[in-house]
Parts: structure tokens; C-alpha cells; sequence
């Protein structure tokens, strides 16, 4: 494994298994730069949303990157106004523009709001146009893909779900690999209210291994096989969370990682969300 290390979407797309997350990165300079320096150190894979309000900064990050676009690998999502108000498809041209891209690698389902199945079928259609090299889902429950798939014509090629130690998501994860669904972890380090590097089993097995807490629950879903997307907006972070390749945890590291499963989400939940 190493920070290219890819796997293959249910359509044959290859995503890499590290991407860099930006939810809560400030549009402008913070963004430009977070991205920029994610692209310098090695990511290749960068995730973003309408919501986010940064697409446009990730557009410029990667064009001053100088990198070829079809070397990388971008994510972007359809906010939930835009589906509760049929605008799925302006949305989503709207969030090409804001790129500068002709073209997104991923386009997701943000959250699974009352028409989700209705918007998938607009998915699909851009998925057919070619635009969009994969669709998917984020967010969604065991009974929300069920009911999605009963009108679906496409499976989604990947469901985005807060997973970490604290929620690990073993049955998620499971049920998402039996329909084809690659499972994806966001907030993958417990996001900006977690409280997981407060645990003082995981301080214990950072001081052993010389891994910081962050590389260690991060190397621990790579070695489960989830794609991983963790954020952050300081250059030293950056390069820490994508420094995961030269080691690897043993089955007792890992067991101790599974052992802090608690089902502690530190976002909202699927089924009771208010935006
Ligand atoms: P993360 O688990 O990535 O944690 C980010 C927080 O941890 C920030 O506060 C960051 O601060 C801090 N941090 C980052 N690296 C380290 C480190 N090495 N040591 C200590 N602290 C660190 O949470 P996110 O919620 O941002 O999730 C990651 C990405 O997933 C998002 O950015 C977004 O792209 C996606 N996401 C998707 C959602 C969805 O609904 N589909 C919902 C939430 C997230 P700082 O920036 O100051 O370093």
C-alpha cells in the first residue's frame, strides 16, 4: 500500500484510497492553500460539496497545482435545497463551473432528504452523460440504500458515512460491500468536536508504536479496507495524515482500535437530521 494505493469503484473507476476532506476549510486563501499543500505532499484525491462553499478554491488549488487532471481524483456532492427543490441538475452544472472542471470523478448524494430517490434518477443521467465518472450516495442507512435500490437502475459505487474508532460501522461496511458499494469514511479522525485522541488506551499505543493518534486511526480503516478523507488546513497535519505507508499495525493493534467501537457519532445522525 502506499499513498497512491487505489481500489475499483463497482464500475471499474479507480479512487485511491486517501482522500483530503474540506468541510469546514474557509473559502479563498485557507482553502487554496490547504488543498495546494494536500497536492504537494501526495493526496490525489481531494473531496468537497456545494455545501462547503469552497468548490471554487478547490478548482484554483488544483490548477496552480500544475498537475494533469486526469491524474486526480475529485468529489463533490449535491446539497439537500438543490434536491428538495428539483434543481439537481442546475446544481450540479453549477458546481462544474465553480471547479473549472468538464468533469467530476465522484458526485454523491450529500444527505438521504425525502427525494432521494427521485434524485438519484438525475444521477444516473449525468453519470450517462459522462460527467460524472462515478455517483454515489452519502450518508445513507442499511434502510435507506434498501429503499434507494428499489428503483434504482445503477448501484451507487460508494456511500460516505461518519466512521472512525468511536463508530466503526462493521455492519454498514458489510452490507455496503454485498450490494458493491465501496464504504467511505468521513471524519475519519472524529471530526472538529471529536474527543478520541483524549483516550488514553490509543495515547498508550501512539507513545509505543511512534505513530501519532491521527496516523494510527487513519492506518487502521486503510486496513480495513475503507477509503479514508481526513481535513485539515495546517500544512504539518497534512503531511502527518498521509505519512501512513512505512508501517503497519499488527492484529493486536488493530484489535485494540476495534475495541473502542462505542456507535459515538460526533455528527448527526442520517435519520434525524434538521438542514
Ligand atoms: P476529520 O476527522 O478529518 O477531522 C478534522 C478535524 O481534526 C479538524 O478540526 C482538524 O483541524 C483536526 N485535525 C486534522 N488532522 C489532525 C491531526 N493530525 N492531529 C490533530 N487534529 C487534526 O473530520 P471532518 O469532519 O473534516 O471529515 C473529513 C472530511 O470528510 C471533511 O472535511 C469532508 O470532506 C468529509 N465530510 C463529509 C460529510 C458528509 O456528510 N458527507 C460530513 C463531514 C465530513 P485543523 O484543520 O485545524 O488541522
Amino acid at each position: 500500500m502506499n499513498i497512491k494505493s487505489t481500489i475499483k469503484l463497482n464500475n471499474g473507476v479507480e479512487i485511491p484510497m486517501l482522500g483530503f476532506g474540506t468541510f469546514k476549510a474557509v473559502a479563498g486563501e485557507e482553502t487554496e492553500n490547504a488543498v495546494y499543500a494536500a497536492l504537494k505532499a501526495g493526496y490525489t484525491h481531494i473531496d468537497t460539496a456545494t455545501v462547503y462553499g469552497n468548490e471554487e478554491s478547490v478548482g484554483i488549488a488544483i490548477k496552480k497545482s500544475g498537475i494533469d487532471r486526469k491524474d486526480l481524483f475529485v468529489t463533490t456532492k449535491l446539497w439537500n435545497d438543490d434536491m428538495r427543490a428539483g434543481n439537481q441538475m442546475q446544481a450540479f452544472e453549477d458546481s462544474l463551473k465553480r471547479l473549472d472542471m468538464d468533469y467530476v470523478d465522484l458526485y454523491l448524494i450529500h444527505w438521504p432528504v425525502e427525494n432521494f430517490s427521485e434524485s438519484w434518477k438525475v444521477l444516473e443521467e449525468i453519470y450517462a452523460s459522462g460527467r460524472a465518472k462515478a455517483i454515489g450516495v452519502s450518508n445513507f442507512h442499511k434502510h435507506h440504500l434498501d429503499k434507494l435500490m428499489e428503483t434504482a437502475n445503477i448501484v451507487p459505487a460508494v456511500n460516505q458515512f461518519e466512521c472512525h474508532p468511536y463508530l466503526a460501522c462493521n455492519d454498514l461496511i458489510a452490507y455496503c460491500r454485498q450490494l458493491g458499494i465501496a464504504p467511505e469514511a468521513y471524519s475519519p479522525l472524529g471530526g472538529r468536536k471529536s474527543n478520541i485522541m483524549q483516550n488514553e488506551t490509543l495515547q498508550k499505543l501512539s507513545a509505543e508504536t511512534g505513530r501519532t493518534m491521527a496516523q494510527l486511526m487513519l492506518r487502521w480503516n486503510l486496513q480495513r479496507g475503507i477509503i479514508v478523507i481526513p481535513k485539515s488546513v495546517k500544512e504539518y497535519r497534512i503531511i502527518e495524515n498521509c505519512d501512513l505507508y512505512n508501517f503497519e499495525l499488527n492484529d493486536d493493534q488493530m484489535a485494540v482500535l476495534d475495541s473502542f467501537d462505542r456507535l459515538h457519532r460526533f455528527g448527526s445522525d442520517p435519520d434525524n437530521f434538521s438542514f
